[in-house]
């Protein structure tokens, strides 16, 4: 190899990595822990002056957040974690009621634990030693993701059980990824009906979590370094959901990160399958070709 085809090559090869790591959204490609924390049934309509929530509130000041972002239907449990984390919806992951425990359809790709890979799966294949686990208060979501390759599958007895969890996790093994979800206020929606005085009580009660989380990710020093991104399964009208009302279909999206440059409210079209190709953009992966999901942060 010639000296000049030697320098051309290393151009090409530095510039290749320069400009597929740099991203002008994210501060020194400087993202290592992503927690994502989902609150089932925690409507965007319930983002209203009845809401006590200035945690969460605080994330939408210093990030970037949509309140219209959108579940896929059916508006049930199951289906929408299972998009979330799958960067798909149920016409290719297969996962199409409240409750499914395995796919209805045959998923478009097999993966892992014959289900449609999810987000699991891409750090598993690109970031082999990094840490990653899931911890849940609905044991529904135990079916939705590879347990063979996480390295915390908990299903918690409460949320408050959930929350403890998932923050020794969090000190403990520094993880990549750390889905957290929480129950409410989806049971006191059902209990008590939705937009109700209960209803704010379980959500006030969801803020305090968050503010907690972010809490111990500042006591440890993590959160400079940490991604955190709220959201929810479908929202609720009355004492269900599962429907086609707007009340029900949109969800909150919400990032903040102390590197990830604030936008505050997004107006781009949102659907939750978007969330696992954030999240594999904030950890630098490559999204795979048959995900649907864009990443939020990219202008596109
Ligand atoms: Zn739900």
């Amino acid at each position: 190899m010639s000296n000049y085809t030697y320098l051309l090559l290393s151009v090409f090869i530095f510039s290749g990595c320069t400009s597929s790591n740099n991203k002008s959204y994210i501060e020194n490609n400087s993202i290592k822990h992503v927690i994502l924390i989902g609150s089932d049934g925690f409507g965007a309509y319930a983002f209203n002056n009845k809401a006590n929530i200035p945690n969460i509130r605080e994330m939408m000041l210093k990030g970037s957040y949509s309140l219209k972002a959108r579940a896929v239907f059916p508006t049930s449990s199951a289906v929408n974690w299972a998009s979330m984390i799958m960067g798909s919806g149920p016409e290719l992951h297969g996962f199409t009621e409240w409750g499914s425990k395995q796919p209805e359809l045959p998923p478009r790709v097999n993966g892992t634990d014959s289900i449609y890979p999810s987000i699991i799966s891409l750090i598993n294949e690109q970031l082999p030693n990094e840490k990653k686990g899931v911890v849940y208060t609905w044991s529904g979501i135990g079916y939705l993701f590879e347990k063979s390759l996480v390295d915390l599958n908990y299903n918690g007895k409460s949320d408050n059980d959930t929350l403890d969890k998932a923050l020794e996790f969090i000190v403990s093994e520094k993880p990549a990824f750390t889905f957290i979800h929480f129950d409410e206020p989806d049971i006191t929606g059902h209990d008590r009906g939705h937009d109700t005085e209960a209803y704010y009580k379980a959500i006030q009660t969801i803020d305090s979590h968050v503010g907690t989380i972010v809490n111990t990710l500042s006591k440890e020093n993590m959160l400079k370094h940490s991604a955190i991104i709220f959201s929810s399964d479908h929202g609720g009208i009355g004492k269900t959901h599962g429907g086609k009302t707007l009340l029900e279909t949109e969800i909150p999206w919400i990032i903040f990160s102390p590197n990830v440059s604030p936008k505050g409210a997004l107006n781009k079209s949102i659907v939750t399958y978007d969330t696992a190709s954030t999240i594999a953009d904030l950890l630098n992966l490559t999204i795979p070709n048959y995900w649907r999901g864009k990443s939020v942060l990219k202008n596109n």
